[in-house]
């Protein structure tokens, strides 16, 4: 080893260290506002937004961002502020996506499916001084801004008939175009609160930073290959982990973005079609929804479009289905806590000489972490160590890396569990494979144990899918005198198609299963989803233990 070089008049300072300093020319905190400024900058006559009849371009997009901003903080809103937005997939949501960080305001979008309390909660719970409603919302925002009962700011897009709110056009004509934001001082800085469902206690706010934001963006751009060309249709719910970052992941790539406001096939084909539309992004519930669409909903379109599914464990049936139709599937794993997607299922070398059987059932394993996350884990709970990747020893999924959440707001407890260790405890079980992928069995509360022998509820669900007249599948415990419990399957049956009964599902499992993993029980009927699309597992749960 050579001794440290040493600078005169700079005593222990190495030379990479002396004179290099962070400067406002080499460092500025990273945000997502920037990724705007940018487009703007490089391509303002494109097309940022369509919208129906409406055409925003990348300029006009900047300038009623800065508009908003300054218009908030001209009303008080200062950093830190929370503002909530309570609004369907339209541009004004994409908006305040990127207004709300340049003020350094923190936003809060809702889910428009829930209830007034629980609406009222986390404008509570979050500490909201603005609320931005979208007409359709006016109802549930008029309930919940009664329940809250404190003094908030109301602001409405369109005619919501809100009693003393302020139109968002007024709003932005308050504002100035060219408002010179600044951003976070810190990157680290709190940008998005997101609630979880909250399906066991109150909601949890996860809470991201403008780092974390910034570079879930860039992730998911290169991940899901975004360029200026692509056109990417809003078919995931924004208000759910802010869209998985990709009202930023679209901007930072200069792509243009259609809005949805209901995901229904007939729309979605037609969008497609009319816009020349590249990407889409969805639970399998909805590429199940373009799957099995009926032909007068559908309408041809030429290109090949990527279809990134995610938010729950798509079959391998589904992605086979979506692939045959001409989708290109994506398979994206995450969280809330994780800004959406952590990990992709990437192809493999090898894949080229599966079957094609094989090769569906590879893509529906929830793969490897994006560029932009440190590290994913598999591991064994009672011992902290890391499974072996075999394939088949279970494990949690634990992940680590920037594009985790800061914790849950208020909250140090839950954050302190779910943190715990320097990773993110996911609760999802998993293996993991000699390939570096991890597969997902179950989430650790929808485990089956029966007779002592753990059942994945997935695995049975991925056998029952290929049933060729189910649409869809969710196995659940049954509480069983004898075995403790036992899978019960409920199917959604496709339309139009010649339904078996029990007997012949039963029989179809027993070919293809071990015995101990066949449904005892099979329910036919369509099946509770939440508004994000995935299935309601613990509302089947009571029903198959009220059986
Ligand atoms: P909630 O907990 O309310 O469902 P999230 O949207 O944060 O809210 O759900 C994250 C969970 O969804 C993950 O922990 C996992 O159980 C499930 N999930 C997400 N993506 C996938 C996927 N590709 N495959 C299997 N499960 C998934």
């Amino acid at each position: 080893m050579t001794e440290t070089p040493q600078r005169p008049g700079q005593p222990g300072r190495h030379p990479f260290e002396a004179g290099l300093d962070r400067t406002p020319a080499n460092h500025v905190p990273l945000t997502p506002a920037s990724l705007l400024a940018r487009a703007a900058a490089a391509v303002g006559a494109r097309v940022g937004i369509i919208d129906g009849d409406r055409r925003i371009t990348y300029a006009d997009l900047y300038a009623r961002c800065r508009r908003l901003a300054s218009a908030l903080a001209a009303r008080g809103v200062r950093p830190l502020d929370t503002v909530a937005i309570l609004a369907p997939n339209v541009p004004e949501m994409i908006e305040a996506h990127f207004a709300v960080p340049m003020l350094g305001a923190v936003l809060n979008p809702l889910n428009t499916r829930l209830d007034p309390a629980t609406i009222a909660f986390s404008l509570a719970h979050g500490g909201a001084r603005v609320l931005i409603v979208e007409a359709e919302c006016a109802p549930l925002a008029a309930q919940a801004v009664a329940a809250f009962g404190q003094p908030i700011l109301v602001v409405a897009i369109g005619e919501t008939g809100l009693a003393g709110a302020l139109p968002y056009e007024s709003l932005l004509a308050e504002g100035d175009p060219d408002y010179a934001w600044v951003g976070p001082e810190d990157e680290w800085q709190s940008l998005c609160l997101l609630y979880t469902s909250g399906t066991t206690g109150d909601p949890k706010g996860a809470v991201y930073s403008h780092r974390g934001a910034y570079l879930q963006a860039l992730g998911n751009a290169v991940t899901f290959g975004l360029t200026a060309d692509s056109v990417y249709l809003w078919t995931l719910p924004m208000f759910h982990c802010s869209g998985w970052s990709y009202p930023w992941a679209s901007v930072a790539a200069c792509a243009t973005q259609v809005c949805l406001r209901k995901v229904e096939p007939a729309a979605i084909f037609r969008l497609i079609a009319a816009h020349g539309v590249t990407h889409l992004c969805g639970a399998p519930i909805v590429l199940s929804m373009i799957a099995h669409a009926p032909d007068t909903d559908r309408t041809a379109f030429p290109q090949r479009v990527r279809c990134a599914v995610g938010g729950a464990a798509p079959s391998s049936t589904i992605i086979r289905t979506m692939e045959e139709l001409g989708f290109q599937v994506t398979h994206l794993y995450g969280a809330t806590e994780s800004y959406g997607p952590a990990t992709v299922c990437l192809a493999q070398p090898d894949w080229a000489d599966l079957t094609d059987a094989e090769r569906y059932g590879r893509m529906a394993r929830q793969g490897v972490p994006l560029a932009t996350l440190e590290a994913v884990s598999v591991v064994d709970p009672a011992t902290d160590e890391p499974v072996p990747r075999d394939g088949t020893a279970v494990g949690e999924i634990r992940l680590r890396g920037n594009t985790v959440m800061k914790g849950y707001l208020g909250n140090p407890e839950a954050t302190g569990r779910a943190l715990a260790g320097g990773w993110y405890r996911t609760g999802d079980l998993a293996v993991w494979h000699p390939d570096g992928s991890v597969e997902i069995k179950d989430r650790a509360k929808d485990i089956i144990i029966s007779g002592g022998e753990n059942i994945s509820s997935l695995e049975v669900e991925e056998v029952l899918m290929r049933h060729p007249a189910v649409m869809l599948a969710a196995v659940v415990a049954r509480p069983d005198a004898t075995w403790g419990e036992s899978p019960c399957a409920f199917l959604e049956m496709k339309p139009g198609a010649d339904a078996p009964t029990d007997r012949d599902v039963i029989a179809f499992c027993r070919a293809r299963m071990a015995r101990f993993k066949v449904p005892k029980t099979v329910v036919f009927g369509p099946l509770p989803k939440t508004s994000t699309g995935k299935i309601q597992k613990f509302v089947l749960r009571e029903q198959a233990r009220a059986l």
